[in-house]
Parts: structure tokens; C-alpha cells; sequence
């Protein structure tokens, strides 16, 4: 059994899927990351952003991958420019081709439709999982058997763990991240809190994801709470694209190659 984790910037999985990735690993699973971009805006600092910062923090994921117990050669890196993600068929068969590639049963994405964490690029990640598992099946080789959402809001599925000693360990591997995860971090036991403890034995936390199975019987889901949670998902209410996506030096390569896709997407210049 192989284990695809997709990401949209090289920090988002430690937070969400470490202990799992970690237990996988130690348990001699097959584990791949997949990150589409390398998260080059993802500082104030206007002259970290770029390509200076995509290197750092390329760094930074294959460290923390390291921690989990996931070799360098398996953390593969999509090259989309941070911000940029949105759900295209160009995007859809880099996915694709990604997945024929790697060959993995099973994939973990964000969250698109329930999810508490509305970046635009989490979402139109966890859009192109949905389209490619539920559409496009026939053009794999192999069936994939399940999805796993994380950053959910309706969960289906926990697994349970009682320190967050080594998960944290991968997550300060993200130096450059910190200004953002030491906020992040003090919803940690609120986001990791197990509500279900009774029915899963005596743990401390959980991971929670929402499971899609590919052979199984889909779950129910409320219609009210897919309606209005639905709804939030498709506003890009956490992240507007001014002034992220703005360079000191637009002349750069990087800075032109920005100005285009800024073009591209209809965000004013
Ligand atoms: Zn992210």
C-alpha cells in the first residue's frame, strides 16, 4: 500500500497529517509528499520573497520529511508559484501526471468543501483531488482507493495519539514559518482535541480527517452544514490577492513571471 500526501506550500502537512506520516513510516509504508509549490510568498519580508525563500523552505520540508521518517528522494515538489494554485486542466494534469508517477492507493489533500482553513490555494488543491479521484479514474493505471481530507470541518475518520512531542519536532523544521505557526500553534489542542474519546479508548488527540472511499458506501452528510460550509469555501475571504502577490523588483524573471500570472487571474496591478 503506497501514501501520497499532497500539499500547497511545504508546511502544511506537518501541522495536520505528522503523526500519521510518522506512524506510516515507522510501520514500513511506502510515503510520498507531493507539495505543489514551495511556498515563495509566504513572508512580510518583501526581500525574502521568491526564489531565495522557495529554497530555504524546499529545505525546510525535506528536513521535516526527514523527522517523519521520509527520505529526500520521496518529497517531490509541483512548481506551481505560491498563490497560484486554482482548479485548471493544466493543473489537473499536473496532478495527474504526478499521480501516474507515484502510483500511490491512497491520497491525502486538503480540504476543499468542509474546511476551516479557506486559502485559495488549500482549496482548488482539494478540488483537483475531488475532480481527478471521482472523474477521472479511468486515466490511471491504478485505481486509487481512497481520499483522505485534512483541515476538515467533518470529519469521518481520527487517529488517535497521545504526545505531540515528535509532530512538533517536524513542525520547527519550518523555521521560516514561525511568525505564522506560533499563532497556528495555540489552536493546535482545540484542532487536535479528541471529542471522541470515549469511543477511541483513552487518547489524548487525534488527527482528523474526512474520509472518501472509492469501494465503500459514502457516508451521509448534512445538507445545512455542506450548504453553508460549502459556501465559505468558494469566498477567498482569508486570502486576498493584494498585496501577497507583489515583489520589490518586478523586473526580476520571478517578478515577470508573477505579473503574468497576476494578469492571467484578473488581480490589479
Ligand atoms: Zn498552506
Amino acid at each position: 500500500m503506497k501514501y501520497l500526501f499532497v500539499c500547497a506550500h511545504p508546511d502544511d502537512l506537518e501541522f495536520s497529517c505528522g503523526n500519521l506520516m510518522y506512524y506510516l513510516t515507522q510501520h514500513g509504508k511506502e510515503v510520498e509528499i507531493l507539495s505543489l509549490t514551495r511556498g515563495e510568498f509566504g513572508i512580510f519580508e518583501p526581500k525574502w520573497k521568491g526564489p531565495r525563500l522557495a529554497k530555504i523552505r524546499t529545505q525546510e520540508l525535506k528536513k521535516a520529511a526527514k523527522i517523519n521518517g521520509i527520505d529526500n528522494i520521496q518529497v517531490h515538489f509541483g512548481n506551481i508559484i505560491d498563490g497560484f494554485i486554482r482548479f485548471t486542466k493544466k493543473n489537473v494534469n499536473l496532478v495527474i501526471s504526478w499521480i501516474k508517477k507515484l502510483k500511490p492507493d491512497i491520497i491525502f489533500a486538503p480540504e476543499p468543501y468542509f474546511t476551516y482553513y479557506w486559502h485559495s490555494d488549500h482549496i482548488s488543491l482539494g478540488k483537483i483531488l475531488y475532480y481527478i479521484t471521482t472523474k477521472l479514474q479511468n486515466q490511471l493505471d491504478k485505481k486509487i482507493r481512497s481520499l483522505y481530507y485534512y483541515t476538515t470541518a467533518k470529519s469521518n475518520f481520527s487517529w488517535p495519539f497521545n504526545s505531540a512531542n515528535h509532530s512538533d519536532k517536524a513542525l520547527y523544521e519550518h523555521k521560516s514559518q514561525m511568525w505564522l505557526l506560533k499563532w497556528a500553534k495555540l489552536f493546535y489542542p482545540l484542532e487536535k482535541h479528541n471529542f471522541k474519546k470515549r469511543k477511541l479508548g483513552n487518547w489524548k488527540m487525534v488527527e482528523r480527517y474526512r474520509r472518501i472511499s472509492f469501494y465503500d458506501k459514502q457516508p451521509k452528510t448534512n445538507i445545512l452544514m455542506r450548504g453553508i460550509l460549502g459556501l465559505i469555501s468558494h469566498l477567498n475571504i482569508v486570502n486576498p490577492p493584494e498585496p501577497h502577490f507583489i515583489l520589490p523588483d518586478m523586473k526580476t524573471d520571478f517578478g515577470q513571471k508573477v505579473r503574468k500570472l497576476r494578469a492571467k487571474y484578473n488581480f490589479k496591478d
